[in-house]
């Protein structure tokens, strides 16, 4: 089973190359930001706790995430591999995921890794909030400390993963092809 992870910032484009990524690879696509905006949508009392924290771009709890994607992976035994977007994010989730791989004698395949600036991150997203309207891309000071939360608590991964040897980064300025054809040829080196 491959494990990939689409590694990056808030508005780099995990979503945009998730989906020509798993058709391409057969992967299962699991967008943690994608499951948690489900719950929000359907009122459970997990999506209004999470939503609090979302919309002051703050990161929900380990333990639901992880709930999150455990689930997916209990409910998906036939598939090729599945594709993190959005997860880990946290030093903690990213041991926690080694451990769960590990009690099924797998191991996280490769990280993608797409870098953009923290000015573009702005400008995409505020670009994205006039498409989408998701309450967490509404003010740049919610916008702002989704980029300080990444610098804090999500890039320390870099550091983890290239020191395991499994850290690929991809250029993410330029046009949505060029990019998707740099993130294809990164995948094709690890399949
Ligand atoms: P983006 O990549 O634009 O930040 P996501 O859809 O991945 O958007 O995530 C939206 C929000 O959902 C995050 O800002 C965070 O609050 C929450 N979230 C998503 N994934 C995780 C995670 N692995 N751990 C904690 N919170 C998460």
């Amino acid at each position: 089973m491959k494990y990939f992870i689409l590694f990056g910032p808030p508005g780099a484009g995990k979503g945009t190359h998730a989906a020509p990524l798993v058709k391409k690879y057969n992967l299962l696509h699991i967008s943690t930001g994608e499951l948690l905006r489900r719950e929000i949508a359907a009122g459970t009392e997990l999506g209004r706790q999470a939503a609090a924290l979302i919309e002051k771009g703050e990161l929900v709890p380990d333990v639901v995430v992880e709930g999150m994607i455990a689930n997916t992976f209990a409910a998906n035994p036939h598939v090729a591999g599945f594709l993190l977007d959005g997860f880990p994010r946290t030093v903690q989730q990213a041991m926690d995921l080694d451990e769960m791989l590990e009690s099924r004698d797998e191991s996280v395949t490769g990280v993608i890794s797409l870098m953009i600036s923290d000015e573009e991150i702005h400008k995409r997203i505020r670009g994205r909030a006039l498409v989408e309207g998701r309450a967490d891309d509404a003010s740049d000071e919610i916008i702002s400390n989704r980029i300080r939360t990444y610098h804090a608590k999500t890039e320390p991964l870099i550091e983890i993963y290239r020191e395991k040897g499994i850290y690929n980064e991809v250029d993410g300025m330029g046009s949505i092809e060029e990019v998707q054809g740099r993130v294809f040829d990164t995948v094709d080196k690890l399949i």
